[in-house]
């Protein structure tokens, strides 16, 4: 377990859980199974590339916690994947599935690899390995992946099909984000984005204030997340000011023309290239914008006890999965920045991902109006139980959510019980 709980990921999430444990003074001998995971599966996972050699990449896959469903989450193919950062996005996803009522626990997959080095059919053959790999320990009924940074539908789409193979016939409820045409739902592409936006509006609702243009906005990672929350926030009156990627980033004080530069990301250019009417900015110097909203949006640990005191925004809604360090939370929390918190605030994607797998185990297929509506009500209604918390426990958003998650977990673990 000592290379499980190394990484800082790891560390905060833990000291999150002990802090809403004390407050809400939880049963200590339930809480000490929730700071393991179920079960970690570490993979090889070779690949030949297009030059004839192989090169042999590290997977991971860990189930957390599975009291309330089959395990739920993201696949990442990233440079920086290692075991204990996946195992620290497992157990934000037990507590993400539990706060948001749904009937999923919480798992997490990755490869360590840089996807912008690969090709094509290099990626193809790493994603279906790697699916091979982890194969015997997931499917519909006990671990169902989805994308999430590097991974997007053409990934799930590959993996779908090599389980499916495996299988001897069609198996959509392996993965969640599928592409429309092999089973997806419409709205998951653009639901974790949308849901940070509303997530937005029920802030400002209870900050009694409204979006409209003079909003501004700042987002770090214009990927899966960050694009479709800057389309939603824009539509809404919003001016998206800057966006960055792992380039850097770009800004406008009067707002991007976020058309202009989503077709220019979405064309897989860098930022880093795009010449528009703004002004080039560091990622460092994105955090740092006086805007009304700022929405990490990449990767985690990237507000930190450095830079939390020159953060200048009043909102910060995180779209990435643990963006804001625990030193970086308190002083954030003492100036009086309103944080919505990641197990809340990016809860859309797995949202849909659960309407796409109950769509795909009933073969009945919902309309966008529906998913959307359905994705509302359930993130304003988990919004409510952690303002709600926040104000019984005299705690920050962050414990509130996990308080708010505990509630509904510790109660099934006990109920279920401990075997043998
Ligand atoms: P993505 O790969 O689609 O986009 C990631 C973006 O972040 C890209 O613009 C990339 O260039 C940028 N980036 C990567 N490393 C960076 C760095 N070091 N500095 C600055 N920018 C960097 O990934 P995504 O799916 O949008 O995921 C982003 C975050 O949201 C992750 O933390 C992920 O776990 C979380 N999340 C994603 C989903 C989902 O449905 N995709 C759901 C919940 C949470």
């Amino acid at each position: 377990m000592r290379d499980i709980i190394s990484s800082s990921l790891y560390q905060n999430a833990l000291i999150q859980l002990e802090e809403a444990v004390s407050s809400m003074k939880a049963d200590p001998n339930i809480v000490e199974r929730l700071k393991y995971p179920k079960r970690a599966i570490q993979v090889s996972v070779p690949v030949r590339l297009d030059d004839g050699t192989v090169k042999n990449f590290e997977g991971y896959r860990v189930q957390h916690n599975m009291t309330l469903g089959p395990g739920k989450g993201g696949l990442r193919f990233h440079p920086s994947v290692s075991l204990s950062e996946t195992a620290a996005l497992a157990m934000l996803m037990t507590f993400k599935c539990s706060l948001v009522g749904l009937p999923l626990g919480g798992a997490k997959g990755g490869v360590r690899v840089d996807p912008l080095s690969l090709s094509r059919q290099e990626l193809q053959s790493l994603a279906r390995r790697y699916a091979i790999e982890i194969g015997p320990f997931i499917g519909p009924d006990n671990d169902i992946p989805a994308p999430d940074i590097g991974t997007d539908s053409q990934t799930m789409a590959w993996f779908m099909d090599t389980y499916s193979q495996i299988h001897g016939f069609s198996i959509p409820g392996v993965v969640t984000g599928k592409p429309i045409v092999v089973g997806g739902s419409l709205g998951r592409a653009e639901s974790t984005g949308k849901g940070v936006a509303f997530c937005v509006n029920f802030a400002y609702e209870r900050l009694n204030k409204r979006i409209d243009s003079s909003t501004t906005v700042a987002i770090h990672g214009f990927g899966k997340v960050g694009v479709p929350a800057a389309i939603d926030l824009h539509q809404q009156g919003a001016k998206i000011c800057a966006v960055s990627d792992v380039s850097g980033g770009i800004y406008n004080k009067n707002g991007l023309d976020i058309e202009a530069v989503i077709s220019w990301a979405k064309g897989k250019h860098l930022l880093a290239n795009y010449q528009g009417d703004c002004e080039k900015i560091t990622n460092e110097e994105l955090f740092e914008l006086d805007v009304d909203v700022l929405i990490p949006a990449a990767i985690d640990g990237v507000i930190t006890k450095e830079n939390a005191p020159k953060i200048r925004a009043r909102l910060i809604a995180e779209g990435a999965n643990g963006p804001i360090t625990k030193e970086a939370v308190d002083i954030l929390n003492d100036n009086g920045i309103f944080i919505i918190p990641d197990i809340l605030c990016n809860a859309g994607g797995v949202i849909v991902s659960y309407f796409e797998w109950v769509q795909g185990l009933q073969h009945f297929f919902w309309d966008l109006d529906q998913i959307n509506k359905k994705l509302h009500d359930i993130l304003y209604d988990a919004f409510k139980r952690v303002t709600h918390n926040s104000d019984l426990y005299n705690v920050d958003m962050k414990t509130a959510a996990m308080i708010s998650s505990l509630q509904r977990l510790t109660g099934a673990m006990r109920l279920r019980g401990m075997w043998p």
